[in-house]
């Protein structure tokens, strides 16, 4: 793993700390709908704050368009009712800026006392933050001492709030960055073996890379949801009606024959739960993948395959987690992935395993299994998650090495 410093590394008592957060959260009339975001960033701010830091957050929310600041500058992406939600859950003032930089910010930062926190206005609404500009990065850099970064779902990018400020300042990886890159070493980078990675989801199209990766580091391969219906065409199997990239059979096939050359088992359901509709409790049978007939999908692994993912599961030191096994938003096709959920959470809980998941609908699919508190982490990081598994070097973690 790469080497960096933490929170552990600085003094921050009298310094102007900047703290690079996830503040993106999802919003619904001026009121956040879920704060888990929210949530993670509160230890860092804690220390930095309860050890006399000022606490300056920076942070992007949403996609603002447009060439200026006043175009970009759109009340409904403004991080203002962001910052009240999250000094209730603080339990502490948070003063807001209008402006993370110019005379606005510098105001506001210059009023700061030890241990009071400062949110400044959505970085996004200046062109030069996702340009990673070198003036505007420098005039984020004057408004801190120190800086830290505690967005991991944001370090894929190289922008000026996630990767420029750590070139122009001592720079820390904060109390859930620093949780989410050790947890995601222990899962790929130095795992305890055997390692399994389950792939699930949509389509192979937008996992290539990682699926990818992964066969060339892990020992054995669990492909499921509607991708496996790709390497079962792939193999020959007549999928029917399902979900199946019949473009992409070829490089299904390379995969295996990557997998193959890495000593890397790939497992894929033998049998399936069958429906002709796409919808909650439609009639449907358990039958093998060799039996689908011409007018049914397959929508969930069936219970035989499901029994062998969790047998070869037991064997298992280390679990990597992307994607759910079956439509699992549709009764009764979330079955797979709730008994495998559940029992990487028992493996978890008896010390026998370490479980990562993460990505988009993982972190749905592990809380529909109820075992989203049970798994060794569960990271909310999309993007960076799926990159981090694509085996990439994420810009924002690199900028941190020490
Ligand atoms: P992803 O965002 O790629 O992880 O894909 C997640 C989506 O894949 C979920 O919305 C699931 O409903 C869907 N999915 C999983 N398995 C299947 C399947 N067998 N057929 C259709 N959709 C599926």
């Amino acid at each position: 793993m790469t080497a960096f410093k933490t929170l552990d590394d600085l003094a921050p008592k009298g310094k102007r700390i900047l703290v690079r957060v996830d503040l993106n959260v999802p919003m619904e009339n001026g009121q956040v709908t879920d704060a888990t975001r929210l949530e993670r960033i509160l230890p860092t701010i804690r220390d930095l704050a309860g050890r006399g830091g000022r606490v300056i957050l920076l942070a992007h929310f949403g996609r603002p368009k447009g060439e200026t600041f006043e175009e970009r500058a759109s009340p409904g992406e403004s991080l203002r009712p962001v910052a009240v939600a999250l000094a209730g859950l603080l339990g502490q003032p948070i003063a807001f800026a209008g402006n993370c930089i110019g005379p606005d910010a510098e105001t506001a930062v210059a009023a700061l006392g030890d241990g009071e926190v400062l949110c400044l206005e959505n970085t996004r609404f200046h062109k030069g933050e996702e340009k990673n500009d070198a003036a505007f990065t420098a005039a984020l850099a004057a408004l801190g001492d120190a800086y830290v970064n505690d967005a991991f779902s944001a370090a894929h990018r190289a922008h000026a709030s996630t990767e420029g400020l750590a070139r122009h300042l001592p720079a820390y990886a904060g109390r859930t960055m620093e949780a989410e890159l050790r947890a995601l070493d222990a899962a790929l980078g130095a795992p305890t073996r055997p390692v399994m990675a389950i792939v699930g989801g949509a389509k192979v199209s937008t996992k290539l890379d990682l699926l990818g990766n992964l066969v060339a580091k892990v020992d054995c391969l669990v492909i499921g949801g509607g991708m496996a219906n790709t390497f079962l065409a792939a193999r020959g199997v007549n999928v029917g009606k399902s979900l199946c990239e019949h473009d992409l059979v070829a490089t299904a096939r390379e995969i295996e024959a990557k997998a193959k050359a890495a000593g890397c088992e790939i497992l894929l359901p033998t049998d399936a739960l069958l429906a002709k509709e796409f919808k909650a409790n439609p009639l449907h049978r358990a039958a093998p993948v060799t039996s689908v007939g011409p007018e049914e999908m397959i929508l969930d692994a069936g219970p035989t395959a499901t029994e062998i993912i969790i047998a070869k599961l037991d064997s298992m030191k280390t679990l990597v987690w992307n994607g759910p096994l079956g439509a699992f938003e549709l009764q009764p096709f979330d079955t797979a992935t709730v008994a495998v959920a559940r029992a990487a959470a028992a493996l978890t809980n008896a010390g026998k395993l370490v479980s990562v998941a993460g990505g988009g609908d993982t972190v749905a699919a592990v809380n529909h299994a109820g075992v989203g508190e049970a798994l060794s982490y569960v990271s909310t990081a999309g993007g960076a998650f799926l990159e981090w598994m694509e085996g990439k070097e994420l810009p924002g973690v690199k900028a941190l090495s020490a």
